[in-house]
């Protein structure tokens, strides 16, 4: 262990970690990490999908230095700033809306956002039910966890009327069904019954269900959940903090499943690595009482100038066709490398989201010792990933968007061969055991 991990040990809490092994990093430039002691780590996580652009990307660092040499204070509350409007009016054009009056609420977290979300509908649509999926992870706040039903989670206290169904999952599918009709069967006989649509406020929907596992919906599933939503009045409210804006290959991840939502929620890459979040939706909703929901810092400068850049920069580079283009490559490098390996059960994801689900070879249940060896081994290989899922077996890829193809071949080859270690039994019980993730 470095001399950094262990002071980290003595100085920090532990409430916010989620290790998988002693990553103590030191700088970092483009997709490489540096870590303590000098080695490079190709990143293919982007701290969850936050570092969007990578580390250090020039137009960050430039619109951060202009936002900080002239810094128009510091929060929005009680004084607009250039930034966060303008930040603003580029979501509105570029988020579509059924609503020609739509109106912007910046926060910091994807949690915060979700939250405001969860305590907005309700209120302003005198509804009381919220729906979601069981899987899904809106956040770590009490409001956002209350309306997640992620397993991590299953101690925190959860809304009054929150109604829970399976996500559509074609490898696990809800009665053997992997088109995904039986689940909605399901939902309109919740909503016809127990769960009387007329009451339901809004539905929290990831178009991938990212920490459940980088579940892909099946074709044509949000579509018919939507249309059954606006059937009765239930706001659709898309996720898209981890993987919008550009990293499924498309701007909106939502627009692979044509629909377009009520509300849709922007985090983590919406800041390349600086804490900003937004939520676009309807102006009767998002303008239904002043001071409703707000921290201090909310809409300040400097976040603002970041996401700005973030979303100027995903144009200038073509980020979203790159996106789709890299993701395809990296998934059939993974795809290739790891054929001969029984315990990849199924590799999935759109464009730089992406899924590797870890299986038992004997019976193909979830391998949950697998995944957390591999990511411990990638790591000593020289790359930096995590895995998710509600039964802790599924690697997750959400790498910088500015991914080269080289990268993307060599961060592969490190997957397979971590598999093909830990499977062979190279990293001791001992050696992760300090390291719970999730
Ligand atoms: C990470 C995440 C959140 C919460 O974002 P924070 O920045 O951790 O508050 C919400 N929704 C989804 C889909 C996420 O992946």
């Amino acid at each position: 262990m470095t001399p950094l991990y262990e002071r980290d040990r003595a100085a920090l809490s532990s409430l916010q970690k989620l290790r998988f092994f002693p990553l103590s990093v030191t700088g970092g430039a483009g997709c490489l990490l540096i870590e303590e002691g000098g080695r490079e780590l190709l990143d293919l996580s982007a701290s969850w999908g936050a570092a969007s652009l990578g580390h250090g990307h020039p137009a960050m660092r430039a619109t951060i230095e202009r936002a900080l040499s002239n810094q128009a204070g510091a929060s929005i509350l009680s004084g607009t700033n250039e930034p966060a409007v303008e930040l603003a009016e580029m979501l509105l054009k570029l988020t579509p809306g059924k609503d020609d009056h739509r109106r912007v609420w910046l926060g910091h977290s994807g949690s915060d956002a979700n939250e405001t979300v969860a305590r907005v509908v309700p209120a302003a649509t005198g509804r009381s039910r919220i729906m979601a999926f069981s899987g899904a992870y809106h956040g770590g706040t009490q409001g956002s966890m209350s309306v997640s039903g992620h397993s991590a989670q299953e101690g925190a206290t959860k809304a009054e009327g929150l109604t829970l169904v399976p996500y559509p999952d074609s490898f696990r599918p809800f009665e053997n069904d992997p088109t995904g009709d039986a689940l909605l069967t399901h939902i309109e006989r919740l909503l016809a019954t127990s769960c009387p649509g007329d009451e339901v406020a809004c539905f929290f929907i990831e178009p991938i269900q990212a920490d459940g596992g980088l579940i892909v919906p099946p074709e044509g599933f949000l579509a018919r959940l939507s249309e059954i939503c606006a059937h009765y009045g239930i706001l659709t409210v898309c996720d898209e903090v981890k993987v919008g804006l550009a990293r499924s290959g498309l701007l909106h991840c939502f627009e692979h499943e044509r629909i377009v939502p009520d509300i849709v929620v922007f985090g983590k890459g919406l800041g390349g690595g600086l804490p900003i979040s937004a939520v676009v939706g309807p102006s009767w909703l998002m303008d239904h009482a002043p001071a409703f929901s707000m921290q201090t810092l909310h809409g300040n400068p400097v976040c603002a100038s970041a996401a700005l850049a973030v979303l100027k920069t995903i144009q200038a580079e073509g980020l979203v066709s790159r996106a789709q283009e890299v993701g395809r490559i990296l998934t059939s490098h993974i795809a290739g490398a790891t054929a001969q390996q029984p315990e990849v059960g199924h590799i999935r994801g759109r464009g730089l989201a992406i899924g590797v689900e870890l299986i038992r070879k004997e019976d193909a249940e979830p391998d949950a010792d697998l995944a957390r060896k591999t990511v411990y081994r990638a790591w000593q290989l020289g790359a930096v990933f995590y895995y998710v899922g509600m039964n802790s077996n599924v690697l997750e890829l959400t790498p910088p968007l500015i991914l080269t193809e080289n990268e993307a071949e060599t961060g592969a080859q490190i997957l397979a061969q971590a598999i093909k270690d830990a499977a062979s039994g190279m990293v001791g019980d001992d050696e992760v055991a300090e390291f719970t993730g999730w």
